[in-house]
């Protein structure tokens, strides 16, 4: 059983694909009010300055493992090319990795000092499950634009709570939204393109904000569990 038809391979047997799909009862993708989404949020213990997070902070949004592939780096420049003319929108990153893998905490690192170098972007790791909920429900925008990619959760739950989402033409990402009906589709190597995207989300959130209600009805209707034919 596939994911997507593109990771179909010649085997011996008879092949099927079915999408993932999120659990829409489950804490990190339950609907949360105002009110809920700044409890969780003003619950978080801090990023990696310790600095609590303001609830009315305005943020785009990556909620990733730190990896090569999940394209943090890119995001980062992107962000960096219009942080001055947007000076009230910081970016976040909710990120994970397993203590087994090196390449992850080297990478980890590595986001960690460009991040010290900008007082804008923000690192927590360890949050709960409402936490990246609220995250999600929050943001300007949800990021993912990875340069490999299985399906891409990060996308699906974003899209079922109405947040824009910008993710990159990789994989499932592409399955999930189509440009400029569910969002915003990139190249992940183009950072101006990435850019330019986040713009969008700024200068048109009405806009923004009608793609992703279309997303959102194709996640109700495509990849959420109650949805699966
Ligand atoms: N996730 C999380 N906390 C983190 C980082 C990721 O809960 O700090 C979750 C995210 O919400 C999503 C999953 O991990 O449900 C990542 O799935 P995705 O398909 O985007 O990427 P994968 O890690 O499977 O390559």
């Amino acid at each position: 059983v596939f994911q997507t038809p593109e990771f179909v391979r010649p085997v011996d047997c008879p092949v099927m694909y079915m999408e993932p799909c999120i659990d829409i009862t489950a804490e990190k993708n339950k609907l949360l009010s105002p009110k809920e989404v700044k409890k969780y949020l003003k619950e978080i213990k801090g990023d990696h300055r310790n600095r609590p997070v303001d609830p009315d902070q305005r943020f785009f949004l990556c909620v990733s493992r730190y990896d090569p592939w999940k394209g943090q780096k890119q995001v980062i420049k992107a962000f960096e090319s219009l942080m001055e003319k947007y000076p009230d929108v910081d970016l976040y990153f909710v990120g994970s990795f397993a203590t087994d893998d090196p390449e992850g905490v080297k990478y980890y690192k590595e986001i960690m000092k460009l991040a010290e170098e900008n007082p804008r972007i923000h690192l927590f790791k360890n949050l709960s499950n409402f936490q990246v909920n609220a995250m999600q429900t929050k943001a300007e925008a949800v990021l993912q634009v990875s340069t490999r990619e299985g399906f891409g959760l990060t996308a699906t739950e974003a899209s079922w709570k109405g947040t824009p989402v910008i993710v990159s033409n990789r994989g499932g990402l592409k399955v999930q939204i189509k440009d400029g009906i569910d969002g915003y589709v990139v190249d992940p190597e183009n950072v101006e393109e990435i850019a330019k995207a986040m713009e969008g989300v700024l200068n048109n959130p009405l806009r923004a904000r009608e793609m992703a209600r279309h997303a959102r009805k194709k996640v109700e209707e495509k990849f959420a569990l109650t949805s699966v034919e």
